[in-house]
């Protein structure tokens, strides 16, 4: 995976009016998982973080559930999430997967390459942006 691109120009836009509430991403993962939650109709989703998500999900074999996916800059700030977070670019997912603790789902993660890995109590967050970025929530 190449996740060297700036992250302005590499998620694609979907639209969910025109998309449909259900429109598929990959085989397991839907369109409107990775909305907004302040309900705004463009989504931004890069093709390698479903990508990844994929290969978790086969690795497991279970349902992985996206706890939050793309942000408005404007919601991002409401929930309190970081200044620039990446996902605000769609290039940026929280994910859990009932019955498998967040540090096994972290180091499936560690191995296929995520550029940053935030490991949360009920969660973690795996991105597709540069570097190799580690913390603990
Ligand atoms: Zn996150």
């Amino acid at each position: 995976m190449d996740y060297s691109n700036h992250p302005e120009n590499s998620a694609k836009s979907y639209y969910l009016p025109r998309h449909g509430l259900d429109f598929s991403l990959s085989d397991h993962f839907k369109l409107i998982e990775f909305a907004s939650k302040d309900g705004t109709d463009q989504v931004l989703v890069h093709p390698a973080l479903i990508e990844g998500l994929e290969k978790i999900r086969t690795h497991f074999g279970l349902a992985v559930f996206v706890v939050s996916g793309y942000r408005t800059a404007r919601h991002n700030r409401d929930i309190g999430g970081g200044e620039n977070s990446l996902h605000e670019f769609g290039l940026a997912a929280d994910i859990m997967i009932k019955g498998v603790p967040p540090h096994k789902i972290a180091e499936k993660a560690e191995s296929l390459g995520f550029g940053g890995i935030g490991r949360y109590r009920t969660f973690i967050h795996v991105d597709v942006c540069g570097s190799n970025r580690r913390w603990k929530g």
